[in-house]
């Protein structure tokens, strides 16, 4: 279906993508009263973008969900918190600082309320993400935040795919499947509309790559058009050439977090028209990545979301450095594993970790979220209760369980032949950790940081075992993760002003042009700086796009 409407329709704005940013932006506008329509270059099939495979977290600061779990949170720890991990050090960070400040204020004020107007329900345990451990005014959320949507991704998108295709039906939005844009159609110095090509019908799964073979030609005129085409993640290219020095060398193995149509090409196209990318060498990767064991896109890799008990090693068998323990700093551990110079690292772990510490980033993996069912949730309260993330350990892919520490570091070595371990130094860390547990009081930073995570309720029930020893066999067998590097989100982006305008290389507005989403960094171009608290991208759509909308709202009105 390349298009829902056969007769001529007009409209006051054209969105270029209908991912969450995208799809919010055009409900903020049809509440308004203005026509809108979304185009985007996949079928219907993929209707919400990257959001629809999230285990929908969000960013949210002083909840209600926070309060009842005993955590006091306020907008100047949050404030703290973020420009603490943004690092923001550029010149070109101007408009992200606003951006940063602005979404924070709207995180701990208005974001929770609007989203549970519009049917949103949360779920009551609030994760705690990106941990921090480098001192207080240090990167990480100093507090539990990541708030997880009750159905995940595909529930956080559905009241705005609801309103868009309520508007729809009445002939007031039009959704154009399989329309890639392949130029902004710019008249007198502003930007009137789009053009591109219309692409063959596609019945690929959500998430597979599609044909990109073209059947037709289109364009449309209107008063704007908002950028919402998301970020460039999914193509490998993209990603090398943007890769900085920073992360070390380009590894060789980059796990796909995000499906192909993550393609930046939308980007390029703005550039083209004199929209100013800023900030494209700050890529948020996730250096835990597994292979999906049944994946659709390809190189489809998940992020493992652990608690802090796992062990974590480089490909030689040494321990990552105090403060990047699982869970702690996403962006030190990729530049931890860059140091490195090796594509894979190790999570070791007992069983037990695994049953309660283990989650995947992805919502086709934490179904028991998806459902929405509560009672399964609370069956995952059990230990060794089945949980959707098993597939993962039952697909053997880059897992190995064993019953003693000398079995394991066999099994490591032998699905990592090329690499030395010292086996002896991971017998050593393993046995010396039952050690430091078994004294109750102990030096390493890790277990005692495990200790202090069980204090919250969130993670005594869902996040965090109590640490025990890893070579008591009633903790069940050991087990080593081989984890890698995997691409998720483009941090940087087009930068926007904050009425969502999008700014030329001399700082001026270009005319009829406005992005939202990860297109534009989540706002200012890039309003996460070096480093996101998670959670901050899915926020970041709905905040951009409520923006866009309202400022086009009032700028169509007059
Ligand atoms: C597995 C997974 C888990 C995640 N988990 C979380 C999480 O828990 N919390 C969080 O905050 N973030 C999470 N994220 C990140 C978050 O989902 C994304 O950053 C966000 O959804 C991006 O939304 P968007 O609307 O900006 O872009 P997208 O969702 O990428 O949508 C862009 C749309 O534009 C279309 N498009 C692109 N170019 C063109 C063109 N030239 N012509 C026409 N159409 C075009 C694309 O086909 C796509 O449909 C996750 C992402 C993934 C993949």
């Amino acid at each position: 279906m390349a298009s829902i409407f056969a007769r001529e329709f007009t409209p006051d704005v054209v969105v270029v993508g209908a991912g969450l940013a995208g799809l919010v932006t055009a409900c903020e506008l049809l509440d308004a009263g203005a026509r809108v329509t979304i185009v985007d270059q996949e079928s219907a099939g993929n209707l919400g973008g990257q959001a629809w495979w999230s285990p929908g977290g969000l960013f949210l600061v002083g909840t209600p969900e926070q309060r009842r779990l005993g955590v006091k949170d306020s907008l100047d720890v949050a404030l703290q918190d973020w420009f603490g991990s943004a690092g923001f050090d550029r010149p070109e960070d101007y408009w992200p600082r606003k951006w940063a400040r602005a979404f924070v204020e709207w995180a701990a004020s208005d974001a929770r309320p609007w989203l549970s107007e519009r049917g949103v329900k949360l779920f009551p345990i609030v994760g705690w993400s990106e941990r921090g451990g480098a001192g207080s005014i240090g990167p990480g959320n100093s507090v539990p935040r990541f708030h997880r949507v009750r159905g995940t991704g595909p529930a956080l998108l559905a009241p705005f795919i609801e309103r868009v295709s309520a508007a729809a039906a009445v002939g007031r939005a039009e959704l154009r499947f399989r329309h890639q844009v392949d130029h902004l159609i710019v008249e007198m110095g502003a930007v009137r509309g789009v053009s591109g090509s219309v692409l063959i019908d596609d019945a690929a799964p959500r998430g597979a790559s599609s044909s990109r073979e073209v059947v037709g030609a289109f364009d449309i005129r209107a008063g704007a058009v908002v950028v919402a085409s998301g970020g460039f993640g999914g193509r490998r290219e993209a990603v090398e050439s943007a890769w900085p020095a920073r992360l070390g060398a380009v590894p060789r193995t980059i796990l796909a977090g995000v499906p192909a149509f993550v393609d930046g090409r939308m980007l390029d196209i703005a550039e083209f028209s004199g929209a100013h990318l800023i900030h494209e060498d700050r890529l948020w990767q996730y250096a835990d990545g597994v292979s999906h064991p049944s994946g659709v896109w390809p190189g489809h890799g998940v992020r493992l979301v652990t608690g802090p008990s796992p062990l974590w090693f480089d490909a030689r068998g040494h321990r990552f450095p105090a403060s990047v323990w699982p869970g702690s700093d996403s962006l030190g551990a990729s530049t931890h594993l860059g140091a490195t110079g090796s594509d894979h690292s190790w999570l070791v772990m007992t069983r037990r970790i695994f049953d309660k510490e283990v989650f995947a980033a992805q919502g086709d993996l934490t179904v028991d979220f998806t459902e929405k069912d509560l009672a399964l949730v609370a069956q995952r309260l059990r230990r060794h209760a089945p949980r959707p993330v098993d597939a993962i350990r039952d697909a053997g892919l880059d897992v190995i369980c064993a019953d003693s520490v000398d079995e394991l570091v066999v099994g490591m070595a032998a699905m990592e032949p090329e690499t030395t371990l010292d086996v002896e130094r991971v017998r050593a860390e393993v046995r010396a950790h039952d050690r430091e547990v078994a004294s109750g009081f102990g030096k390493d930073a890790q277990i005692m940081a495990t200790r202090h995570a069980r204090t919250y309720r969130g993670d005594r029930l869902m996040g965090v075992s109590s640490p025990h020893a890893f070579l008591d066999p009633r903790n069940g067998p050991l087990m080593a993760i081989r984890v890698r590097s995997l691409t998720r989100t483009s941090l940087g982006g087009i930068e926007t002003n904050l009425d969502c305008e999008v700014l030329t290389e001399d700082g001026v507005p270009l005319p009829g042009l406005y992005a939202v989403g990860e297109a534009a960094g989540f706002g200012g171009g890039g309003m996460h700086g070096y480093r996101a608290l998670d959670g901050g991208f899915l926020s970041g759509c709905v905040f951009t796009g409520h923006r866009a909308g309202q400022v086009l709202a009032g700028r169509l009105r007059h």
